[in-house]
């Protein structure tokens, strides 16, 4: 009798110990002030030694293939060292094709559980193991929202880092970056898609690495990326962005060469942003502005942005009909021999007439360029000018080489080399007097564009020059590779200074036009515009000249008369 009650209260007693158990356990994994594993465990320990386990293990695996190649977390509940054999095994396939599982070990020498224990053994397992799966895919499904399909973090994460910071004060002082891979089509289109993959990746990587705890960086789609960093961080970044060589294939270690343009917001220090709008619409603007054309392809962003989007809007709006009814005119600027007098050229320069006043280029070119309609203008450029060409031949005119400046846009149209030669043709104009401007290109895509037009026009008797030569980023091997007829040397190297003192542009400008000499180019120098700068060219035995000493752009009927074998005074000095 008494032996029996004492079996009745010890089992009870164990038996009451085992809810109490059960709802801390319960108690714990639904603790809303966030889950405290140890507290978890120690439970779960207690549990084990309750029925005489030494070991109780969960894992979970994120699909069913990851369970076969056994690649999953595991959480040792518990584990007093004695080892021994499974006795319970419960595993559970979720919704979502994701795999926990839970085992429990018991040594031989323990007495085996009862059916009652086995039952009770058993619910906690599937209460484990419920919850397990739970926390487990949140962090999946939150994984999942946070980065695209690809893997990169997405707008989102980037959404939610500014939440973050905003909440703890922590924007002000920071920047915030939006950038875009410059003709990253033309990137896939040369190396394949595969690996322009890898060079997102990797160049994203790049720029994380760079970062690092500072900041972060997230893609939006395609090759638009969003980045916050420290102030300090800055410059590196900006540096990284504006032209990184990018490994895609590890085994030969062939790179390509990435720059961006990036709008920037350098966010004030007690900076708090309502809606992360505050911030996006800032850096989407910015950006937008660095696409079309901002210094060094960055653009910091500040109100007279949006007075400027306006006036890219009225642009883009206008500028169909504008075309249809030649609201464009060309006009002629000349290329001068400097030892003669004579003309021996000129560029093709755009002006937009329009209500009444003239539009100057930089006003409207850079919107343009945003997009490809730049092409149709330059088309049309090439198309007057050719026009032009024909009646003055017609005329019985001395005509002189034109040359037309064509957009970095058009490397992208395959048919650019035949679409030109189709114009020219058309006019009937011979070759030898029309040239193309082109500029440096700062990616190596285009770089292999640029030389394929320039070998194409070269073998068509069309001649070429290299526009802006020394501005950017130019590099030795743009004039060593291209066959180029002309270099035109920048404004930017020739001295300012009234006396002609040897200052460091003088010294370039003669090492550019001996280098040009040297490689059989011939050199123009731009922007000339006072008597002492056409002494340098003369000392340099740099020929020929354009500049307003000379003439400005003129319009074709002052142009035409300058046609006849018109010669510009030289005031020879020494
Ligand atoms: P660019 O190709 O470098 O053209 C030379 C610019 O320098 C012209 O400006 C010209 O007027 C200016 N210039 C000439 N001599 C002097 C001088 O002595 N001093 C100074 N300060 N400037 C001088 P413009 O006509 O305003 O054109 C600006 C830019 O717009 C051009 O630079 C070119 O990049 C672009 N552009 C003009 N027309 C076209 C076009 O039909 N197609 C394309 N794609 N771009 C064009
Ligand atoms: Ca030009
Ligand atoms: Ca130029």
């Amino acid at each position: 009798m008494e032996m029996n009650e004492c079996v009745t209260q010890c089992s009870q007693s164990s038996s009451v110990r085992y809810y109490v158990l059960l709802e801390r356990l319960l108690q714990a994994m639904t603790d809303m002030n966030g889950l405290n594993l140890r507290k978890l465990n120690s439970i779960l320990a207690e549990l084990c030694q309750m029925f005489r386990l030494s070991k109780g293990v969960v894992r979970f695996f994120q699909g069913l293939n990851y369970e076969m190649q056994d690649k999953g977390d595991t959480f040792v509940c518990y584990d007093d060292g004695r080892g021994g054999d499974a006795v319970l095994n419960v595993r559970i396939v979720t919704k979502v094709n994701a795999v926990v599982t839970c085992t429990v070990l018991m040594p031989p020498e323990e007495k085996r559980l009862t059916d009652d224990e086995k039952a009770k053994v058993d619910l906690i397992m599937k209460t484990v193991l419920n919850f397990v799966s739970r926390v487990r895919l949140q962090n999946v499904v939150e994984m999942l929202a946070m980065h695209d399909e690809s893997g990169f973090s997405n707008i989102r994460a980037f959404m939610r880092y500014l939440n973050q910071l905003n909440d703890l004060d922590g924007l002000g002082g920071k920047v915030a970056i939006y950038y875009n891979l410059r003709h990253f089509s033309l990137v896939n289109q040369e190396i394949g898609e595969r690996a322009g993959d890898v060079v997102i990746r990797n160049h994203y990587e790049g720029l994380q690495m760079l970062i690092g705890n500072a900041g972060t960086v997230c893609r939006l789609g395609g090759d638009n990326f969003v980045a916050l960093c420290e102030r300090m961080q800055l410059e590196s970044v900006l540096g990284y962005l504006h032209g990184t060589p990018v490994r895609y294939d590890a085994d030969s270690g062939s790179r390509v060469k990435v720059s961006a343009s990036a709008g920037v917001f350098l966010i004030p220090e007690g900076f708090r942003m309502q809606q992360p709008g505050d911030i996006m619409d800032k850096i989407i603007s910015a950006s937008q502005a660095a696409r079309t054309g901002g210094k060094d392809r960055v653009v910091y962003y500040d109100d007279s942005l949006v007075k400027n989007k306006e006036r890219l809007m009225r642009v883009q709006q206008q500028f169909p009909e504008a075309l249809r009814n030649e609201e464009f005119h060309v006009f002629y600027q000349p290329k001068i021999n400097i030892h003669t007098g004579e003309l021996a050229g000129a560029e093709a320069l755009c002006r937009w007439f329009r209500n009444g006043s003239i539009i100057p280029p930089d006003a409207f070119i850079p919107v343009l360029e945003e997009s490809t309609e730049i092409c149709k203008l330059d088309f049309y450029m090439l198309e007057h000018v050719c026009r032009d060409l024909r009646r003055w031949l017609d005329e019985g005119r001395e005509v002189v080489r034109i040359s037309v400046n064509l957009s970095r846009r058009h490397m992208m149209d395959f048919d650019l080399l035949q679409n030109i030669i189709e114009i020219v043709d058309r006019y009937n104009v011979p070759h030898q007097y029309i040239e193309i401007e082109l500029t440096e290109t700062t990616t190596d895509v285009e770089f292999r564009a640029l030389k394929r037009v320039v070998r194409g026009l070269q073998a068509a008797g069309i001649y070429t020059s290299v526009d802006d030569f020394g501005v950017g980023y130019s590099s030795l091997n743009l004039i060593r590779e291209i066959p180029w007829n002309v270099l035109k040397i920048d404004r930017s190297f020739l001295p300012e200074k009234l006396d002609g003192s040897e200052d460091s542009r003088t010294i370039m400008f003669k090492y550019v036009v001996a280098m040009a000499k040297e490689l059989g180019l011939s050199c123009i120098a731009e922007g000339v515009e006072t008597q002492c700068q056409l002494d340098v060219l003369r000392e340099n035995r740099c020929v020929l000249a354009q500049g307003f000493l000379f003439d400005e752009p003129l319009p074709t009927e002052i142009f035409e008369s300058r046609l006849c074998g018109f010669r510009y005074p030289l005031n020879e000095q020494g």
